[in-house]
């Protein structure tokens, strides 16, 4: 590659396609910029080419594209811990800028090494917040950041924000009156600390139930139910899919008759459940996120903690309106 004809396609970053001013270059001589290769090694830890995705054991910052084998890098200054060299001390600045967390709002610069005290100086200070949802998933810069006031931020949680159509807000579980960060955690959440029937599951059905109660009540409307003796306090194993399972079942654990239990042993061995693992009973434990309270508007505002059961469906989730939030002063 020659340094002073740089095609016009390595002058845009593929990943944020931005005019590249600082050039990020591996062993591959795929470029991307800096921002994008210091959010992958650093806030991402990920050392692939985004282009080839060949692991990357170092990359190299420089202004002017060249090829990598051409840059006598070991006599740049360095950042040891993500591999990254420096073609000068203004590049490294630079990179190091990219990391700091900023007060947006104050007169004079004020920079704080962690984004946890930044967030105190905006909270104290600014009466400004930041959503805890996004920046704990999303690996972004501090200064990329968004800054909402209380309603703001209660807009962004339930709808998401004015400017942006891409996020929706984040979807709320019904059963502990908490948000998470999308339709993928909330059904992750909804699956691994709730309950649902593995009939009607393995049918498709998306329907979730606060508590083991509820999705027995399920089992007993739906389905066969057995809450003879031992089966009473059973979980899962008691429920059975046809009323064939069912009578099967119920002649081969409850028979009285020996006689028959004998008899009808060759139909149990057919009916062999094995138990499926016991779920958190968490169901009812409200879960207010942080700061955020639910206010009661005659009944109509706030969700009821024992719902019975809610058909998840990732359209009804997005349009539904969330019940007004309203925020606690803050005491910090
Ligand atoms: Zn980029
Ligand atoms: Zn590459
Ligand atoms: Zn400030
Ligand atoms: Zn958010
Ligand atoms: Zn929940
Ligand atoms: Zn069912
Ligand atoms: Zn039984």
């Amino acid at each position: 590659m020659n340094s002073t004809t740089v095609k016009e396609s390595e002058k845009t970053c593929v990943l944020c396609c931005q005019d590249i001013d600082i050039f990020a270059l591996g062993k591959c001589d795929h470029p991307v910029c800096y921002r994008c290769s210091t959010k992958m090694r650093v806030l991402c830890d990920q050392k692939y080419c985004a282009v080839c995705r060949e692991e990357l054991d170092k990359v190299v910052f420089v202004k002017k594209l060249k090829t990598f084998q051409s840059l006598p890098y070991q006599q740049f200054p360095f950042e040891k811990r993500y591999d990254i060299y420096f073609i000068d001390e203004m590049t490294h600045s630079q990179y190091r800028r990219l990391l700091l967390s900023e007060c947006v709002r104050c007169p004079e610069p004020k920079v704080f090494s962690r984004f946890e005290e930044l967030e105190q100086h905006m909270r104290k200070q600014h009466e400004l917040f930041c959503c805890k949802l996004c920046s704990k998933h999303l690996k972004i810069f501090s200064y990329e950041r968004k800054w909402y006031n209380r309603k703001e931020l209660a807009r962004h949680r339930a709808h998401g924000d004015p400017d942006d159509t891409s996020h929706r807000g984040h979807p709320l579980c019904k059963f502990c009156d908490e948000r998470y960060l999308d339709n993928d955690e909330l059904l992750k959440h909804l699956r691994r600390d709730h309950y649902f029937c593995h009939f009607c599951d393995a049918d498709g059905s998306q329907e979730y139930y606060s508590d083991y109660r509820y999705l027995s009540e399920h089992f007993r409307e739906s389905h066969y139910l057995c809450e003879e003796g031992r089966c009473a306090t059973e979980q899962f194993t008691h429920a059975f899919r046809s009323e064939i399972d069912y009578k099967a079942h119920k002649a081969a654990a409850h028979s009285k008759n020996r006689a028959e239990a004998r008899q009808n042993r060759h139909i149990d061995l057919q009916f062999n459940y094995a138990p499926r693992q016991q779920r958190r009973n968490d169901g009812m434990v409200g879960g207010e996120d942080y700061e955020e309270t639910r206010h009661n508007r005659g009944g109509r505002g706030r969700l009821q903690m024992g719902q019975k059961s809610w058909r998840y469906s990732r359209l009804a989730i997005i349009q539904k309106r969330a019940p007004l939030v309203i925020l606690k002063p803050s005491r910090l």
